[in-house]
This record gives structure tokens, sequence and C-alpha cells, in this order.
């Protein structure tokens, strides 16, 4: 049998077709598909706007430094998720505050974040970077309510959660990034997520100033809208009013990214079949100790499950060829962090969820057949 990993892109004919038009074009990069593809995501999504970037971790960057991140301010974010996450705040030299996960949901918990804001004068923590994690909605109308009390901003790691949505307390459906509650929200193409375009990401948002002040910013600060610049020497005349970066998307992999889109909503229900069947496998095992709630609003970016004794079944799955993975090892654990002097036992639920967790496979090409054959592995293990 061939590996199965724990996720996987999937690349059709179409998709190929579609990068290879661009290719024979006259633009590789800053052509028309970046316009195409931010108006086809802002559409899927729900959202005014959208900037495509060239990664998820620039998308980040660029939110942070949209929201004036700088030296000594306090944002508030979860450790259960990539490191990039909360990099984006060091870039901009402000200071990570780590706030625990919630037990079983594992998305930053609104009360801990609410402690931290409390023991503090207001204005010391400047914003909140919650995590879709692994697929999973964070209920944004109640981070809204308790960011605006404070004077916080909030950017919503959507990574994990195209096509993930919340329902709200009126009982309106918010996709995640769909900019209803969140200043901005950022989303990554990195082929392991639910849309590739081999490196890529997006930010959204319905704010209409942040999205030019982005704009500028993704190509070196320079002005992209004539009228607003302070000179003109001429029809060759760009002006660079602030320091940006070049965090382009180029035409290539903006093509990819349009043709993937199509298939997103076919790949979203094939993700949420696949966690039901999951569910249904493992319902009162004792090997068991937590999965990922299976609900209808989840995008399912990963099937997560905690069991007993993880390191062998790591093992054993690697030996039959299953790629399992452990999302994530928490931030606040890494070398780095440790320097500011985070340690064990300062988030108690991440590092208890840390212990047991496995992402085991889902991706829409996953087989009925490899998926049976991944359940009879772990079966077996604890057999
Ligand atoms: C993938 C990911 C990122 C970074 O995206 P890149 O495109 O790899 O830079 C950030 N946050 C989360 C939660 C992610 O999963």
């Amino acid at each position: 049998m061939n590996p199965i990993p724990y996720g996987r892109h999937h690349i059709t004919e179409e998709d190929i077709q579609a990068v290879v038009e661009v290719l024979k074009s006259n633009n590789l990069t800053q052509g028309p598909k970046i316009a195409e593809f931010e108006a086809a995501f802002a559409d899927y999504i729900g959202c005014k706007y959208a900037v495509a970037v060239s990664h998820g971790t620039a998308a980040l960057h660029l939110c942070a430094i949209a929201l004036n991140v700088e030296p000594g301010q306090k944002v508030i974010t979860t450790p259960v998720t990539f490191a990039a996450t909360a990099n984006c705040v060091r870039y901009c030299g402000g200071e990570v505050v780590f706030a625990d996960i919630g037990p079983n949901t594992y998305l930053l918990d609104i009360n801990k974040v609410r402690e931290l804001l409390e023991a503090s004068p207001k204005g010391i923590y400047k914003g909140i970077i919650p995590v879709d994690f692994a697929g999973r909605a964070v209920d944004l109308e109640t981070f809204r309510k308790l960011a605006d009390e404070y004077g916080c901003w909030i950017i919503e790691d959507a990574c994990h959660a195209p096509g993930g949505y919340f329902t709200d307390s009126k009982g309106t459906r918010h996709n995640c990034g769909n900019g209803d509650f969140a200043d901005l929200a950022i989303f990554s193409f990195h082929p392991v997520k639910h849309i590739a375009c081999g490196e890529g990401g997006m930010i959204t948002t319905n704010n209409e100033q942040l999205y030019h002040k982005l704009r500028n910013l993704r190509t070196h600060g320079i002005q992209q809208i004539p009228e607003l610049r302070q000179f003109n020497h001429g029809i060759w005349y760009y002006e660079m009013q602030e320091l940006g970066y070049n965090y382009r998307l180029t035409d290539i992999q903006a093509a990819l990214g349009i043709s993937q889109l199509k298939r997103a909503h076919e790949g979203l229900k094939k993700r949420k079949h696949i966690a039901r069947v999951y569910q249904k496998a493992f319902e009162g095992k004792q090997f068991i100790k937590g999965q990922s709630a299976v609900v209808e609003e989840h995008a399912y970016h990963l099937y997560v499950i905690e069991v007993e004794d993880r390191k062998g079944l790591i093992g054993y799955l690697r030996e039959q060829n299953i790629w399992s993975q452990v999302h994530y090892i928490p931030v606040h654990l890494m070398p780095y962090y440790r320097q500011f002097g985070w340690k064990e036992g300062d988030m108690p639920n991440a590092e208890k969820y840390y212990k047991h967790c496995l992402s085991i496979p889902v991706f829409p090409t996953l087989t009925m057949e490899e998926q049976a054959f991944v359940i009879k592995t772990i079966n077996e293990f604890y057999a």
C-alpha cells in the first residue's frame, strides 16, 4: 500500500492546464490572476476584501504591521497553533502572551483571555489572535465583545478553516474569515491546507482602510492608488510611502488557487464525511481519551484524537506506512519562547493535550479502503 499521510494536496488535469495557461501568457506575476483569485476567494468566504500574499506567514506579518504592533505591546494568542501565529508579533517587536486552550474545543479559552485582560490596566494588551484550530471556528462574537471592552484588535488565524463557520447569538452563520467580527483574518495555501498554491496566503477583511494599507505593504509600501501620491514626476512615477515588503503571490500560484477553489466545497464535504466515519469507528473505545468534536461547522483541516501511549501508536502506524502527525508542540515550550520565561506548567490544558494528541489522515482523496485500514491499524495496536 502507498504511504498514507495525515494530509495531502490534490492536483487535477484542470489545475495543470490553468497553470500552463499562465506560463504561456505575458504575466507570470502582477498579472490579472491575482485580482481574479482575490475576488473569487472573497466571494467564497463572504467578506468584502481579500489581499493575496506569498504565504500565510507573510499574511500574519502584514496584519501585525497594519495594526501597528510595536515593541512593548502585548498580544494574546493560543499555544496550540503553528509557530507563525505567534511569530508575527515578534517580527514587530511585540510581546507574545499565551493563554491556555479549552480542554475539549482545543481553542483559545476566552475566560483565560479575560483573566489576563482584567489583571492589567487597559491599554497594555493591544490585540488577540485566536486560531480556528483544526478547522473548528472560534466564536468571534464573544471575542469581539471582550476585545472592544479593552480596545483590542482581533486577527483571526483561519489557516485551518476555509469553509468552516459558527452561528452567532442571533442565529446568523459566519464563515471563518468573513470579517464581521475580526479586524483581519488570514489563510494559507501551503499544500497541506484545503487549497494549494505551492506557497500562498490571503488576508480577508471588511475594513477598507486596512485593505488599502495591506495592498501597499505587500508591494514595498508603494502607494497603489495614484491619486494618493504626494508627487508626480511623469508617467514612470511610483512612490514608496512607507516601509513594505515584496510579499506578492505570483500569477502562476494564483491560477492554481483559482482552479483549486472551484473544488473547495466538494473537498470540504469529503472531509466531513471522513470525520463522521472516524467518529463512529472510535465511539466508546477505551483508548480514546478525546476526539475532535464532530460538528457540521467544522472544516476538518485536521482530525485529532487523544490517545494513551501516543508514542507507541505513532510508531506502529509508521511501520504500516501511515504517517500520522502531532499538531502541535505547544509554542510556549519552543526554546525561542522559553527565553522569555515560558515553561512547563504554564499552560496545563495545552500541555496535557500535547501529551496525547494525534492527527490521523483526513484529506479529500483519502479512499474508503485507506480509511478502513487506518481504523483497523489503530484498533489492532490497542487490541
Ligand atoms: C500553515 C499555517 C500558518 C502559516 O502559513 P504558511 O503559508 O505556511 O506561511 C499559520 N498559522 C497556522 C495555524 C497554520 O496552520
